[in-house]
């Protein structure tokens, strides 16, 4: 097989004091892979920018016009997420001609170096090589806590993710083509992939702290990451609720039996005003939740529906 042709996607979201180190650093790492015969010469670096608010497009502008043959990117008219960044430049590298791509985040804090196991990986003939921290160091202990919980809970659920692997990974021409076959429009790459079912390789990494810059993920967007990785991969929650009424209409039955049996034997029937209150709002409450559940992917089989488009591109640089 020839040397492949690789193309590194990096999705930016207001990344103007990292943007340019990065891509300065990435094009020096497509250059010692291109000396070592690894991969082909027109491989390049493709920069998705989520409609940043600060100066990112200005210098992915520049950075391109200085070497077009190595720096291609798009830009979305407003921010729509990481998620869809990363889909659109999926999509934009298998436009443009790749044989495999990579996706790392603009602050760099996942270790370039690994880009050499994961295109050795490929060659070893793996669609898909996901890449999965070493550990969590340098982490706050809530976000510990949070990211922990974050693959057991999706794991429990039913929607399989590798444990500590983010979106740092590599998928070929071929995963890319079958991504083709998922019209969703809220497309959950690190579950996506998984149950695709190719030949898939794990790569450990080391991670940095951010370069510079603020993290652009908080408590609410991871949240709307996980209900759409449940939702959209999941229905194991649905089931939960079911199997929950079930039980609760046999126990009510069981109750009922045994009230009139007491009645009717011992002419004793319970009350109790409390108790009355506190199942009261106990079912109300867990009716609610379970309400709420399934509004969930009612909520997304309504996004889903309506069909709109996944971002709208301003403009590409190609
Ligand atoms: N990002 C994006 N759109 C967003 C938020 C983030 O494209 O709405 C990009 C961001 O520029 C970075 C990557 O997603 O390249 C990961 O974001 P960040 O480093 O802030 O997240 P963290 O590492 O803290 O999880
Ligand atoms: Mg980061």
């Amino acid at each position: 097989m020839q040397t492949p042709r690789l193309a590194v996607i990096i999705p930016c979201y207001n990344e103007e004091l990292c943007i340019e180190t990065t891509v300065r650093r990435l094009l020096e790492v497509l250059q010692m892979l291109f000396d070592k015969n690894k991969i082909a010469s027109d491989s390049y670096l493709y920069l998705v920018d989520d409609g940043s608010a600060d100066s990112t497009w200005e210098i992915i502008e520049r950075l391109h016009s200085a070497n077009p043959e190595h720096v291609k990117a798009m830009k979305f008219v407003r921010n729509y997420g990481n998620q869809k960044a990363l889909t659109a430049g999926l999509e934009g590298v298998n436009n443009l001609g790749c044989d495999c791509c990579i996706s790392i985040d603009a602050d760099l804090q996942q270790d370039e170096n690994s880009i050499e196991d994961f295109v050795d990986a490929f060659m070893d003939g793996n669609d898909v090589v996901l890449g999965v921290r070493n550990d969590r160091k340098g982490d706050s202990f809530f976000k510990k806590t949070t990211a922990v919980l974050f693959y057991k809970v999706m794991n429990l659920l039913g929607a399989k993710i590798p444990m500590n692997h983010s979106d740092y990974r590599l998928v070929s021409k071929r995963a890319l083509d079958i991504m083709k076959l998922y019209p969703e429009k809220a497309l959950f790459l690190r579950g996506f992939f998984h149950e695709v079912g190719l030949k898939t390789k794990i790569v450990k990494f080391n991670v940095k702290p951010r370069m510079a810059g603020e993290s652009k993920f908080n408590f609410m967007s991871l949240m709307t990451l996980a209900l759409n990785g449940i939702t959209s991969f999941s229905v194991v929650p649905l089931r939960i609720i079911a199997v929950l009424g079930f039980i609760m209409f046999i126990g009510s039955i069981l109750v009922g039996l045994e009230t009139i049996f007491e009645k009717v034997f011992f002419n004793d029937s319970p009350n109790g005003y409390a108790t009355a209150i506190i199942m009261l709002s106990f079912f109300g409450g867990l009716q609610l939740f379970c309400l709420g559940v399934i509004g969930e992917y009612v909520g997304q089989v309504y996004r889903e529906v309506k069909a709109r488009p996944r971002y709208i591109a301003e403009k590409e640089l190609k």
